[in-house]
C-alpha cells in the first residue's frame, strides 16, 4: 500500500514515536492523544479493517489484545486502567484504512 501511512510508519518512512514492536505488530503514540496515554496498535501487514481481518491469521486479534495489555504495563496503567477499540467505519469515525487499536488510559475516561 504505496500510500498508507501507517503502512510508512511500519516501514520506517514515517516519523513517530514507536513503544512496542514484534513480528505481528506496531505500536506507537497517538499524534494527537484523546488521553493522556494514547497508543495505536496496528498489523505490520495492511489490512483495512476489522472487517478485513477476517480470514487472515486467526491468532492476529488475541495477538493484539495481549500486546496492548503489555504496553499497558509498560505504561503504568495496568492498575489504574485502561481502554482498547476499534473505530470501525464513517459511523464510528474510522480515517485511516489500515486496522489499528486504540489503547487509550493515563486519566479517567468518559463512560461510553
Ligand atoms: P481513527 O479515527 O480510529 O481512524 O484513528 C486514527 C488515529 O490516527 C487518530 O487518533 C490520529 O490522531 C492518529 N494518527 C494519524 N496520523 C498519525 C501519525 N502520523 N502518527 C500517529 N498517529 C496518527
Ligand atoms: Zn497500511
Amino acid at each position: 500500500m504505496g500510500k498508507c501511512i501507517f503502512c510508512g510508519i511500519v516501514n520506517g518512512g514515517v516519523d513517530c514515536k514507536i513503544v512496542y514492536e514484534d513480528e505481528k505488530v506496531t505500536a506507537f503514540k497517538d499524534i494527537n492523544p484523546a488521553a493522556r496515554v494514547h497508543v495505536l496498535i496496528i498489523p505490520r501487514e495492511h489490512i483495512e479493517g476489522i472487517k478485513q481481518a477476517h480470514g487472515k491469521d486467526p491468532g492476529l486479534i488475541g495477538h493484539i489484545m495481549r500486546a496492548a495489555a503489555d504496553i499497558a504495563e509498560e505504561e503504568n496503567i495496568t492498575n489504574t486502567g485502561y481502554r482498547v477499540l476499534v473505530n470501525s467505519g464513517p459511523d464510528a469515525g474510522q480515517a485511516i484504512n489500515h486496522l489499528h487499536f486504540h489503547l487509550l488510559g493515563g486519566e479517567k475516561l468518559k463512560a461510553i
